[in-house]
């Protein structure tokens, strides 16, 4: 986990599209907008994944699925001036978008610009992930806790449900791939990557139909 840049985005465009979503009477502004708030999606997400490195920017758990979810930090529903904000955007897992944060609203305080809102969980842009939370196994980043008494980190975990023996894993797993993958050249490299990125693709699939109770 890392702390992010916001991908830079021409502001003019984000300030029009920000008057767009505080007085449409369009239904779903953000689904299904006007072009240039589509245009605006898609770029978003192609600079996203090459800042988060393809990892959600909640668990830092690698991304694989084809469409990763575009999550609204601040719900798009209760905050419609943040709706297309890039601050406000980030590329998330399957498991942190749809089966934890759900609706979860973040915000604690308003203030008078974004930046000077205070987030209850540790902001991907805003805070410094290991400010908040601890690591105790050193590099390996697999075992979690809050840092010092942080509330932000507390709350992450929390949400996140980042000390869970699952999510554990998951970031095992990803520790292992990318040890594996550092010491493959050219061909080999790209073939373990492709291999790796079907079978999750796939476990993904699965997960969406048949989802566990608890999951
Ligand atoms: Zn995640």
């Amino acid at each position: 986990m890392k702390k992010l840049k916001v991908p830079a985005y021409d502001w003019r465009v984000v300030k029009e599209l920000k008057r767009y979503a505080l007085t449409t009477k369009a239904k779903d502004p953000w689904g299904h907008g006007k072009s240039s708030s589509k245009a605006f999606k898609r770029e978003m997400t192609k600079l996203m994944l090459v800042e988060q490195s393809k990892r959600c920017g909640y668990c830092g758990c690698r991304l694989f699925e084809k469409r990763p979810h575009r999550d609204h930090i601040a719900p798009k529903e209760d905050y419609q001036q943040w709706m297309f904000w890039p601050e406000n955007l980030v590329l998330s897992c399957f498991t942190c978008n749809t089966d934890l944060k759900k609706s979860f609203d973040p915000v604690v305080t308003m203030g008078s610009t974004y930046r000077l809102t205070e987030f209850s969980f540790v902001h991907p842009y805003i805070d410094t992930p290991t400010d908040h939370i601890d690591f105790t196994s050193g590099d390996l980043e697999l075992i979690i806790q809050e840092k010092n008494g942080s509330l932000k980190g507390k709350k992450t975990i929390e949400i996140f449900d980042l000390a869970s023996v699952e999510r554990s894993k998951q970031r095992a797993k990803d520790i292992m791939h990318d040890d594996d993958v550092e010491h493959l050249q050219g061909d080999y490299r790209e073939l373990l990557e492709n291999a790796i990125e079907a079978l999750q693709k796939k476990l993904v699939k699965v997960k969406a139909r048949f989802p566990r109770p608890g999951d």
